[in-house]
């Protein structure tokens, strides 16, 4: 069954959502830790210092809940000869801290490296439309149940999956009909 449903545009805007979209967010997961506070405690077991450009990452990352890759999160930070720019490969480096210290889930689209919060935010899978790029979360606990089914049957240990349904979205299929019906009267 489905129970929720949430379109997130990239963060560059591309996929801006139209106002008719209704848009239900998916309730966040009470956590015992901010995430600065995780990420701390992560640098510190491993030894690590906690600079300020990795603060001013995680601080950006987690304004809001969305899905972005490395590009799109280096344009919204400031730019070259800007107060507080961060270089490319230390931005790719800090997601990768990031990660690793379960505060972002990291996953390949269309050959890109996409991320999103893990810490605080539910277990959910994505329909993805191939042709405006939109990303749209959904929960199912039917999908758990087969996928936990699937994992008993084959005595295997369960942990996590990754679900990405590929597909065209309501607004873009919307939008093809119109095209042919204005074709069809000519
Ligand atoms: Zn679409
Ligand atoms: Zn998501």
């Amino acid at each position: 069954m489905l129970t929720s449903a949430l379109e997130i545009p990239f963060a560059d805007g591309r996929n801006f959502m139209s106002q008719e979209t209704d848009l239900k967010t998916l309730a966040p997961v009470r956590v015992a830790l901010t995430p600065q506070q995780r990420f701390s405690d992560f640098l510190q077991s491993r030894g690590m210092r906690n600079t300020e450009q990795r603060r001013a990452v995680l601080e950006l990352v987690f304004l809001e809940h969305d899905h972005f890759d490395a590009d799109q999160l280096l344009e919204r930070l400031p730019a070259k000869g800007e107060k507080g720019y961060v270089s490319r490969p230390t931005v790719y480096r800090t997601l990768g801290e990031f990660v690793d210290a379960g505060l972002l889930r990291k996953f390949s689209l269309d050959g890109r490296s996409v991320y999103e919060h893990d810490y605080g935010y539910p277990q959910h899978d994505h329909l993805y439309c191939t042709k405006c790029e939109k990303l749209i979360e959904f929960q199912s606990d039917s999908l758990l149940e087969i996928r936990n089914e699937v994992g008993k049957a084959h005595n295997f240990d369960v942990r996590s999956h990754r679900l990405i349904v590929s597909g065209i979205c309501e607004g873009c299929r919307r939008g093809r009909r119109r095209e042919r019906r204005k074709v069809d009267l000519i």
